[in-house]
């Protein structure tokens, strides 16, 4: 994770053949400069996928994407959204999946599924690259029972604990009309139905939890990390590994499982692409 939070979000997964960026809402500057640390250059990168158009999601793409011709994925409404809202109606790499399509970028096989969040079509991922796969989902309200389905395979996950319910509540400086916004059924996970989303998936592959997009002010990382795994313990499944993304720095990289040895086959599907209007 380069940095994940309220203030911005954006990922890196990487196998031996394959980088490629979740989001880009970070500074320009900030994404090369994390990717620097996790040693990676721009111009390798191999695309930015987008979870949907909110700007904690998208502002570092527009100076990114001019500097390095990056393709962009997303989903038309989302590419549409963002075009219209910066000057990245000039940049003409654009990858358009539909939501719920599979496809591949070079070795990574990329799931979409759609998620409930306020945007015009938010989506999260599943990745899968030779043995290991990688769930995604920032920005939901709640897990329907197809994200939990999509996610059941998985053995690491990145799953947003964006605040603590009771910090929520007692926060003075948000009005009540955003705090409802918050919690509703199009906002944003709170850590316990995290802990909740986390515990439906303990039947399936989960071998680590990486948690983000933690509120500034309505939550703290050790909250979060408390939440999930008394939740673990409860369930007697303190194997499963914990972290926690904060805004300000890369996380360590996780080792999510091998790449198969030998040379890949490309299985990039043009088809499942038209072109952005
Ligand atoms: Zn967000
Ligand atoms: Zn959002």
């Amino acid at each position: 994770m380069l940095g994940s939070g309220s203030a911005g979000n954006s990922a890196l997964i990487a196998t031996d053949h394959c980088r490629v960026l979740v989001d880009g809402g970070l500074s320009a500057r900030q994404i090369a400069l994390r990717l620097e640390q996790s040693g990676v250059r721009p111009e390798q990168l191999d695309g930015v996928l987008l979870t949907h158009e909110h700007g904690d999601h998208v502002c570092g793409l527009e100076v990114l994407c001019r500097k390095f011709d990056i393709p962009i994925y997303a989903n038309a409404l989302t590419a549409e959204a963002v075009r219209s809202d910066c000057s990245l109606d000039r940049h003409r790499n654009w990858r358009i999946f539909r939501t719920g399509a599979e496809f591949s970028i070079c070795d990574i096989t990329v799931q979409t599924f759609p998620v409930p969040h306020d945007a015009v079509n938010p989506v999260g991922f599943a990745f899968y690259a030779g043995a290991g796969s990688l769930g995604f989902i920032t920005d939901l309200g709640y897990a329907t029972k197809l994200i939990v389905e999509r996610l059941r395979p998985v053995q690491t996950l990145v799953i947003e604990t964006n605040h603590d319910e009771k910090l929520l509540q007692n926060d003075i400086h948000r009005p009540w009309p955003v705090k409802q916004r918050i919690q509703s059924r199009h906002g944003h996970l709170s850590n316990a139905a995290a802990a909740g989303v986390v515990e439906e998936l303990l039947s399936g592959k989960i071998e680590r939890v990486v948690l983000g997009h933690l509120s500034r002010d309505c939550n703290r990382p050790e909250l979060a990390l408390q939440t999930v795994r008394s939740t673990l313990t409860k369930c007697g499944r303190v194997d499963v590994e914990t972290h926690c993304a904060t805004q300000f720095e890369i996380t360590p990289q996780f080792r999510i499982g091998d790449t198969y040895a030998g040379a890949f086959q490309p299985t990039f599907d043009n088809a499942l692409f038209q072109n952005a209007v």
